[in-house]
């Protein structure tokens, strides 16, 4: 039987109306925020999460979807940092498998030198995985990358090196934490944006919100608060400033990365295809991911953190000629089926004003806590999500702010219904809802499809599913629903578009709540930036 009743909007704002005081209250509900919100709940914790949007809207929803140990660090000698991220790698795929699972990844060999030189480095990467190993390194001859690589440039080909990683779902990840979180007694809400802080004789002691919808404001106490914004960190630092107080040096430095998505017919197969030094010296994937092809991406710096950051004409430019090199049938811009940028929350050096007490936790991530004792966190990447959290929740209790209770605790935590599921090459559909598939199924609309994805002809989004995003997933918007439960907007943004009405009707339905012009107008025009290339 499906219980939606702890997910529904009413429930949760009731709660936060009836208990206004809280151990942790936590800012954004992105990967970040939901992980240590979720091991907090873990631990017995009285916690709040508050996402101004909707979770994942950030960062976490435009990931290149690997849940990698991050081959570059190890080319950079950072062993640490990688043997870290390759066990992070085999939790995230034990307790998520429905949304996060094994990705064979092969590097095709174009000159002599490459298949020792990097055969070498992605042997002594699975070596570090140790007992986390997904599968050997391989080096695979010209004829078996080409069968494994069906989409690969032939001319030139002299073997390939075979080695294995892992690919998720991130949005979808994110909202597992979300409800996950909230099954172990946590209160995590999207649409309700934090626009203050509360001081008590200048210690933070709080947050003010109001939910989106309607309006309502809060002012809500927390014994700790965390600031986990992503790129938007300073922002919420600003809000614990003495007014008269000089502004503090940014924390983060956001670096702009751009994916494009082609028919799956340009990478046929199970296997992505990885270059590890691009022409100016980058990465770039083909990766299979729910019946399309990704390709990404670019590191561009941005002093602006645009909530939509646009692609520019360059990196998509990059992105086709790169890709060009490696594919037999080079995607032209006519094949772009949808493109999307995220914006990575680089850290930058620590400021030296001496108001804070810097802990960096590792060159990816760190923690700070303020004088006024506001905790930040930004950094990382996906793949870290939980040891992060455990280093948030350290250096909080550390500080006083939270009372001590043992770590460890999500390292074997499953999260909402776990259990194995298809490869995330296949097109989305019941799979990637595990144990609660037969819920799912429960719902009308079952056999209801909306959206078939046109290559393989599968079934890939029913009715059900955008009622169960509705019920149960925490979806309000319109581009809740299409971006990040049903993924339809980063896979094919003209069949998102065209969807816009059937899933507004089932909006109004299943929460009562009118979608008003403005709305739509605003998923249509969000659905043109999508499909249109700069
Ligand atoms: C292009 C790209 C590719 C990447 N690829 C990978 C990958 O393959 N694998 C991997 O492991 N990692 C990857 N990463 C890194 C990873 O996606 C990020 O490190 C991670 O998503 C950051 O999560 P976050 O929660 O810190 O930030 P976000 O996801 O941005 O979350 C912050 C949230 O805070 C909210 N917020 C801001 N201000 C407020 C406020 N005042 N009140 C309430 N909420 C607020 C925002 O709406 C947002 O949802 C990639 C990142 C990018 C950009």
């Amino acid at each position: 039987m499906l219980n939606a009743a702890p997910f529904a909007r009413t429930a949760l704002l009731a709660r936060l109306r009836a208990q206004r005081s809280w151990d942790l209250a936590v800012i954004g509900g992105g990967a970040t925020g939901l992980g240590v919100a979720l091991d907090a709940a873990a631990r017995g914790l009285q916690v709040l999460l508050l996402e101004r949007g909707d979770f994942a809207q950030g960062s976490s929803s435009r990931a290149t979807k690997l849940v990698h140990g991050g081959v570059r660090y190890l080319a950079q000698g950072d062993v640490p940092l990688v043997h870290e991220a390759l066990r992070e790698r085999a939790t995230l795929l034990a307790n998520a498998p429905q949304v996060a699972q094994p990705l064979a990844f092969v590097v095709p060999g174009y000159r002599l030198w490459e298949l020792p030189f990097y055969g070498a480095g992605l042997k002594a990467y699975d070596l570090l995985a140790g007992r986390h190993s997904l599968g050997p390194t391989e080096l695979l001859g010209a004829a078996r990358t080409r069968e494994l690589l069906p989409g690969v440039r032939r001319d030139g080909l002299l073997g390939g090196i075979r080695y294995w990683d892992g690919q998720f779902d991130d949005a979808r990840l994110a909202v597992l934490l979300a409800r996950t979180a909230i099954s172990r007694g946590a209160l995590a809400l999207n649409h309700c944006p934090v626009d203050g802080l509360l001081h008590e004789q200048a210690r933070v002691c709080g947050v003010r919100t109001h939910d989106a919808e309607t309006g309502e404001a809060f002012a809500l106490r927390a014994r700790c608060v965390v600031n986990a914004a992503g790129v938007w960190v300073d922002a919420v630092r600003a809000l614990d400033r003495d007014r008269d107080a000089p502004p503090r040096p940014p924390m983060v430095a956001p670096s702009q990365g751009v994916h494009l998505v082609v028919d799956r017919a340009f990478l046929p197969g199970q296997h992505a295809l990885l270059v590890p030094r691009t022409r100016d010296g980058r990465v770039l994937f083909a990766l299979p991911w729910l019946g399309k092809t990704l390709l990404g991406t670019t590191d561009t710096p941005r002093a602006d953190a645009a909530a939509e950051p646009a692609a520019l004409p360059a990196e998509v430019a990059f992105l086709l000629q790169e890709s060009a090199r490696y594919l037999a049938r080079p995607p032209t811009r006519a094949d772009v089926r949808a493109v999307w940028a995220g914006l990575r929350p680089l850290v930058r050096p620590a400021g030296d004003d001496g108001s804070e007490d810097t802990k960096a936790v590792s060159r990816e991530h760190v923690v700070r806590v303020s004088r006024s004792g506001l905790v930040t966190v930004t950094g990382g990447k996906w793949t870290t999500y939980r040891a992060m959290a455990e280093d948030v929740l350290e250096c909080a209790m550390t500080h006083g702010l939270l009372p001590r209770r043992p770590g460890g605790v999500t390292e074997r935590l499953a999260l909402l219904g776990a259990a194995p599921g298809r490869p995330l090459g296949d097109p989305p559909g019941e799979h990637l809802y595990g144990s609660e598939a037969p819920a799912l199924r429960a719902l009308p609309g079952a056999d209801h499809w909306l959206w078939r994805d046109p290559e393989s002809g599968r079934a890939a989004l029913s009715e059900a599913m955008v009622r169960f995003a509705l019920r149960c997933e925490l979806a309000r918007r319109l581009d809740d629903v299409l971006a990040r439960r049903a993924r339809l907007l980063f896979l094919d943004a003209a069949a998102a578009a065209a969807l816009a009405e059937p899933v507004a009707a089932l909006i109004e339905e299943e929460t009562g709540r009118r979608v008003s012009a403005v709305e739509r107008a605003g998923f249509a025009a969000l659905a043109q930036q999508y499909r249109t290339l700069p």
